[in-house]
Order: C-alpha cells, then structure tokens, then sequence
C-alpha cells in the first residue's frame, strides 16, 4: 500500500475506486486481502482525514457515476466519519479526559512486558504481530483488522484501550481524535455501553481469506465498564459574518481550501498551519512527514493560484489578532491549543456538512442514518 502524498493521487485513487470497484464494496469490503490487495475498500482515509479531498467531493463524484442505491453502504461510511466527529464535538470532555488517562497510563505501563510485547509486535498471535509490521510499515490497516487488533489488545492481551489508541495515533495516517478515539471506546464497549466487539478466531480466518488459523483469543471476555456520562453540550456552529478576511488559518484538517465552501472569500494572507510541535501524542516521523508534505501540496496549489500563503508553526498563530478566522480545526489538538491559549479573536467557519450533520450526533448512529438522504440533498 503506497500513499503519495498530493491530492492528485488522492483524486486518482478516488476515481478509479468509483469506476472499478464501488459496486462491489458492500459485498467485500469487511475482507482483508493482505496488503498487496487492498481494492476493496478505497483506501482514501488519509486524505480525507487531511481534507485533501472532502467528504462532499466524493459524495458527489460517486452520486454522478452510480445510484445512491448501489453505493448506499460506501456513502454511509463516508458519512460515519462525520457522525463520529459531530458526536466528539457535542462531547468534547471524552477527547479531554482520554489524554489525561494516557498520560497516566503511558506512565504506569512505561516497563510493563506484555504492553512492550504488543508494541513490538512480539506477542505470539501472528495476526496481531503481522498487523503492528504493517502499521508500522504502512501507516494504514484495514477497518476489519483495526477491529480485531483492538479487540485483541483489550480483551486478549488486557491492556488498556486508551495506549493501543495513542499507538495507532503514532502510526496512522489517517490518525484523527474522532475517529481512533471513538473507535476504540466501541471495541471496549463503552462508546454503547454493554455492547463490545469481540474478535474471534473463525471470524479473522474467513476474512483474512484463510491467511490466519489456529489463533487462541479470549472469545468470552465482557465488555468493559466505564461510569463516567457525558451529557450532550449546546455548541453553536453557525458561521460569522465574514468581512474584511485579513488572515485565513488553515490547519492539517482542510488542505483543500481552494474546493471547499469558503473558496470564494477574499483574503488578504492565508496562513497554513503546522501543529505537529504541540502534539499530545507523539507521532513517528512517517506521519510526520506525510503531514508536512499534505501542508506544502496545499501551499503549492495555493500558490499556483497566485494566492498569498505561507506555512507557519502553531505558536505563531498568536502573532495574529486583527481579523482572523479559521476553518474550524475540531476537537483535537489544534483546538486545544486555540483554547488553552485563549486566542478568542480567531473567528471558526464551519462547513456546510458539518453544520448539518452535527445536529443529529445527540444519538447513535443507526439515528443519524435516517437523516443520510436529508444530508445529501442539501449537499448535491
Ligand atoms: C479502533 C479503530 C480505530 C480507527 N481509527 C481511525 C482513525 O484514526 N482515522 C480514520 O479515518 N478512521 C479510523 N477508523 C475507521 C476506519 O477503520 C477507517 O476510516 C478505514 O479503515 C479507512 O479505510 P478506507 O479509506 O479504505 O475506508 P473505506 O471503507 O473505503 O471508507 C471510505 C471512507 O469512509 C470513512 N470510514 C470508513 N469506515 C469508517 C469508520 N468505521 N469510522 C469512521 N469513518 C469511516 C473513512 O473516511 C474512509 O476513508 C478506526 C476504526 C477502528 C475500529
């Protein structure tokens, strides 16, 4: 599995997913083929994840090829991330109290043998060993082995969910606080209370098409029990009135200014944002790397446009204060560090997709599936 590093692969890889493989996804995409044979599901995850390409783009593109009956299942999941992100932002305490609980954590299991096994990829259940080899190599694991991977890590190998979340944080491309984090509260059985998922061993031989057999997990484990509640916050997400743009922030969530809904603004200066130097959870240097070469793709094609634009680090954000605004960067780190450094000045703009989608993140997904035709009206 290669991934460039520019929208034009990101715009390639879409294309030929839609023409070639769209209609049969719902019927393989739980299967991991092996990483030489990823065609079943579209790999497009580190790209949206970065906003190199939108989710309204793919909607559309897929939507002009195909029936939304036919591509119903693919669209669904391209929405789910969106869910995932509404539901953190209505809860944004569970991303809060998830870094706090790695902090102690990371300590606690510093010298611990069994959490240094998995991460080494030395555990005896060749699966998971062969899955940490290919994170750490690729940067990418399918959906299905994320599933079993934390389901093994938590269940099997009793670590807790929140350092196998901050190791796929290290090594995904795709890595985003919404997403991971919720991700793994659902493998543990906290993100539905009562309800886990718990990986089993002729469940990974079907679906790895028979690569793995003979794999000893814990098959009867409980799901595990948190008592902490989050009640649903009233944020506002409507949009400022946008005059006088002196400068326009852009962070590693949206390298696709001049696609998205705010191409049109005029701007005096737009300033792309890196925040790799204010991670709470350290990255390795592939998802460092991929991100700057992300940020200075978006410069270049910025430039090609004869748009005044420049890459600059987190901190100096607040050299800036006389009407700024920002693409909303969502909860993670960017905007822990606007908050935690009162930048209050920055006005946020929030997408179209987004303003719509979030208000039906109060409830469980399978609630915000029936909004899904709602949604893609207003958006196409
Ligand atoms: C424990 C765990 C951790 C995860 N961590 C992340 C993460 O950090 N970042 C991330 O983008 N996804 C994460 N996922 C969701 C999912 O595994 C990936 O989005 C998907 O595997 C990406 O591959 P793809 O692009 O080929 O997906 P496709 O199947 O082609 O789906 C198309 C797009 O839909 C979205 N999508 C698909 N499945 C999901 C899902 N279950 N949840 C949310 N969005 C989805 C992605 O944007 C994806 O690119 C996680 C899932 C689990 C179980």
């Amino acid at each position: 599995m290669n991934f460039l590093n520019n929208r034009t692969d990101a715009l390639k890889k879409l294309d030929n997913f839609i023409e070639k493989n769209l209609l049969e996804y719902t019927k393989l995409r739980n299967f991991d083929f092996g990483t030489q044979n990823r065609k079943n599901t579209s790999c497009l995850s580190p790209y949206v994840t970065h906003g190199v390409i939108n989710e309204v783009e793919i909607i559309n593109k897929v939507l002009k090829k195909h029936l939304f009956s036919k591509s119903e299942k693919f669209i669904q999941e391209v929405l789910w991330r969106i869910y995932w992100k509404g539901w953190l932002e209505l809860r944004p305490g569970v991303w809060a109290d998830y870094l706090m609980s790695v902090k102690t954590l990371r300590e606690k299991y510093k010298v611990n043998k069994s959490y240094l096994n998995a991460i080494e990829g030395n555990t005896n259940i060749q699966c998971f060993d062969d899955w940490v080899k290919e994170l750490k190599e690729t940067n990418y694991l399918h959906n299905h082995a994320r599933m079993w991977f934390a389901s093994i890590w938590i269940f099997t190998l009793d670590l807790p969910w929140e350092l196998g979340a901050e190791f796929f944080l290290k090594y995904l491309y795709d890595g985003d606080a919404a997403s991971n984090t919720l991700g793994w509260r659902w493998v543990a059985g906290i993100q539905t209370p009562g309800k886990h998922y718990l990986a089993s061993e002729w469940n990974i031989k079907k679906f790895t098409n028979n690569r793995y057999e003979k794999i000893k997990l814990n098959e009867n484990a409980k799901p595990k029990v948190s008592t902490k509640v989050y009640s649903v916050s009233k944020n506002d997400f409507s949009n400022s009135e946008v005059t006088d743009v002196k400068t326009l922030l852009i962070f590693d969530n949206s390298l696709s200014f001049e696609f998205s809904d705010f191409k049109d603004i005029k701007c005096n200066k737009i300033f792309i944002v890196n925040s790799n130097e204010i991670r709470k959870i350290s990255l390795s240097d592939s998802v460092i790397k991929f991100k700057e070469s992300l940020l200075q793709d978006q410069l270049k094609r910025l430039k090609n446009q004869s748009i005044d634009s420049e890459i600059i680090k987190i901190k100096d954000i607040k050299k800036y204060s006389d009407s700024v605004y920002a693409l909303y960067p969502s909860v993670g780190d960017s905007l822990d560090f606007i908050n935690s450094n009162e930048l209050k000045d920055i006005k946020f703009l929030y997408r179209k997709i987004d303003q719509l989608s979030w208000q039906f993140c109060n409830k469980g997904f399978f609630n915000f599936r029936n909004y899904i035709p709602k949604i893609i009206q207003s958006i196409s």
